[in-house]
């Protein structure tokens, strides 16, 4: 049992999607006494398939999940517990985290794999599609989506993601969403043959998740099969923040390339700590949060070892 202070954990990580269980590997190869407190709530869950990750393109997120924890499971000084994070206090060497059923773990690193998180909607009928016909990432989905009357709904990231699913399919339509894009850039759609609506979106029509329809508030509704929009983002976790760690607009932690944040030991990975949102991206990072990680122990490690100091 690593609760409480009598027995500490190495790395307490919190956060076990991609990102937290790729360091939780590499700690526990390391024969770091490691604990992964994790809500449970990856980022992906929504979708059926994850596609673009070497050896397991299109395997379910739930798959992934079970094969990593499986894996991992072969190196018994790493534990999972499914709770949240609700605070940490302390520095480097006694983090002390305490979680949402009140118990308290201390550790002598911190990494934060706590990910992103998606704002609501406030769109009748997208979360019925989301993860089944209607997209974040056409490098994700694209392939499945490719040659479909695609619909794009971006806000400010409009032209960005249209010229992106261009390569994907030649049937586009752009929704503004009663939030009209400068005039410009409507005629550089219109040019390429991509209509533009201006009128708000009534809803999303759709059947068992596939989408059938965008419905105007002009009661027009416009034929379309899949979705790529830009939903709004927010960091999976406060705690970083609340322990001083720098972020940029966006909420995202600041880190250098092993993952090391501002405070010291406290480390950042995967999307919570990068703008990739990829798997392949997250499980990197989080591969270099815990080589890192580890060359801190060891270094504190090789100081003690000394015999007469
Ligand atoms: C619809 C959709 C489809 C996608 N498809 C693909 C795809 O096909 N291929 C691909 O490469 N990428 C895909 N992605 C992106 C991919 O999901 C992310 O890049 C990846 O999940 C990031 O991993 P992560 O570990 O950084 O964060 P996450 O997977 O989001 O994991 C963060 C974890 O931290 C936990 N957590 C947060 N705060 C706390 C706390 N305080 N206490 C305890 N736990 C906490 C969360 O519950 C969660 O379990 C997709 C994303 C979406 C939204």
């Amino acid at each position: 049992m690593l609760n409480p202070s009598s027995n500490p954990a190495d790395v307490i990580i919190i956060g076990g999607g991609p990102a937290g269980m790729s360091a939780a590997l590499v700690l526990g190869r390391a024969r770091r006494n490691v604990l992964v407190i994790d809500e449970a709530l990856p980022r992906h869950r929504v979708t059926r398939e994850s596609h673009g990750f070497l050896t397991r393109d299109g395997v379910s997120p739930s798959e992934l999940r079970k094969v990593a924890h499986e894996q991992i499971a072969a190196y018994p000084s790493v534990r999972f517990i499914q709770t949240v994070a609700a605070n940490i206090e302390g520095n480097d060497g006694a983090f002390q985290v305490t979680t949402g059923d009140g118990e308290t773990y201390i550790g002598r690193k911190l990494l934060f794999a706590t990910g992103m998180k998606d704002l609501p909607m406030n769109m009748k009928g997208l979360e019925d599609v989301y993860g089944k016909s209607a997209y974040v990432c056409p490098y994700c989905d694209g392939w499945e989506m490719q040659d479909r009357p695609i619909a794009i709904i971006a806000g400010e990231h409009t032209m960005h993601l249209t010229r992106t699913v261009a390569g994907w399919s030649n049937d586009l339509a752009v929704f503004t969403n009663g939030s009209p894009r400068p005039e410009e850039e409507t005629n550089e759609l219109m040019r390429r043959g991509i209509p533009v609506y201006d009128a708000p979106i009534r809803e999303i029509a759709s059947e068992a998740g596939e989408t059938v329809a965008i419905v105007l508030e002009d009661g027009s509704e416009i034929a379309r099969t899949a979705i790529f929009f830009a939903p709004k983002l927010a960091p999976g976790s406060d705690l970083p923040v609340h322990l001083g760690c720098d972020v940029n607009e966006s909420g995202t932690m600041v880190v250098d390339e092993i993952g090391r944040s501002n405070v010291p030991g406290v480390f950042g990975a995967g999307d919570g700590a990068s703008q990739k949102y990829q798997v392949a991206a997250a499980v990197a990072a989080g591969s270099m949060a815990g080589v890192g990680i580890n060359t801190e122990l060891l270094e504190l490690d090789w100081e003690k070892r000394i015999l007469n100091p």
